[in-house]
């Protein structure tokens, strides 16, 4: 049998909706062979994960998505097969949840400025322990009626421009590369079809970028060979996965993008490469 592993998953941690254990249990039913949890600047599943994945004899990878900015766009950072002990890193990650937390209050602020009856509490309650963000968000303007849908509340309101737009704490992506890196780790692009600035890519590599999410269930398949086309002319490491959000955005996601276990297997290979050039460079 082909193993086939999906390295971009969300628990409740950050805004899914499942818990580690139950990622590990829906990757079984989808006959995956390895997961990575990529938890928006949240760790907190992993330790669970990894005990659960152990006792199935699922491999788990540690992983996060962080989020950068050039000027106003969005970059999203995958890391991969880091220290997920580190201090900086863990440090850095308190930050961005504080952060994050004072952005809540200021979405609601001006969606009460916009006279909806929207309150924190509302929200916070279904962050639970998870890492608030505007998803949360978008679930409770559909939970109270005021959009129909999670896409149109982004649509709406959520995306830059539009009226309760909020940015978070602006780290560069030098930035993030490099706190990924440190803690060991490989950075990733993320979803690029879906950020849309191809242009961005030789500077990313110029800062440390050692892969590209080819496969992503947002890429259609023109898309994924256009993206391994670009990974093979600045020699990326490709990597791919579902970005399954529980049943945070509808359908789950997960199993629908398995990617052969090889490309796990070269970005085990390219992290142990780079840890030996940390240690001995
Ligand atoms: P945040 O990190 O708080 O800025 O929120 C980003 C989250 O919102 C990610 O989980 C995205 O998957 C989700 N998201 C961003 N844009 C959209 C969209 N148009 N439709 C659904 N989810 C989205
Ligand atoms: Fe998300
Ligand atoms: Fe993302
Ligand atoms: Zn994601």
């Amino acid at each position: 049998m082909n193993r086939v592993a999906d390295l971009h998953i969300h628990t409740l941690e950050s805004d899914g909706t499942f818990t580690p254990t139950e990622v590990v249990l829906k990757a079984r039913d989808q006959k995956l062979d390895a997961i990575a949890i990529t938890d928006h600047d949240s760790v907190k599943a992993l330790d669970e994960a990894r005990e659960s994945a152990q006792s199935l004899g699922i491999e788990m990878i540690a992983g996060i998505e962080l989020s950068a900015y050039v000027d106003d766009c969005e970059v999203h950072i995958l890391g991969y097969c880091f220290d997920d002990k580190d201090p900086v890193l863990l440090g850095k990650l308190q930050l961005l949840r504080e952060v994050r937390e004072q952005r809540i209050f200021e979405i609601v602020k001006k969606l009460q400025a916009l006279n909806f009856d929207v309150h924190a509490e509302d929200i916070f309650l279904l962050v639970g322990k998870g890492v608030p963000g505007r998803l949360h968000v978008a679930r409770t303007l559909v939970a109270k009626k005021i959009v129909g849908s999670i896409a149109e509340a982004f649509k709406r309101f959520l995306t830059p421009g539009k009226p309760a737009y909020v940015p978070k704490e602006k780290l560069s992506t030098g930035e993030v590369i490099r706190l990924i890196l440190q803690a060991g780790g490989v950075p990733v692009l993320a979803h690029p079809g879906l950020m849309k600035r191809d242009d961005l890519i030789p500077k990313l590599l110029n800062e440390g970028l050692k892969g590209i999410e080819v496969y992503h269930s947002e890429h259609v398949t023109e898309k994924q060979r256009h993206y391994l086309e670009i990974a093979k002319n600045f020699g990326l490491i490709v990597t791919g996965g579902s970005d399954c959000h529980g049943l945070a955005k509808g359908k789950m996601l997960l199993g629908t993008v398995k990617i052969p276990y090889d490309l796990l297997e070269l970005l085990k290979h390219a992290s142990r490469n780079y840890k030996e050039g940390l240690i001995h460079g």
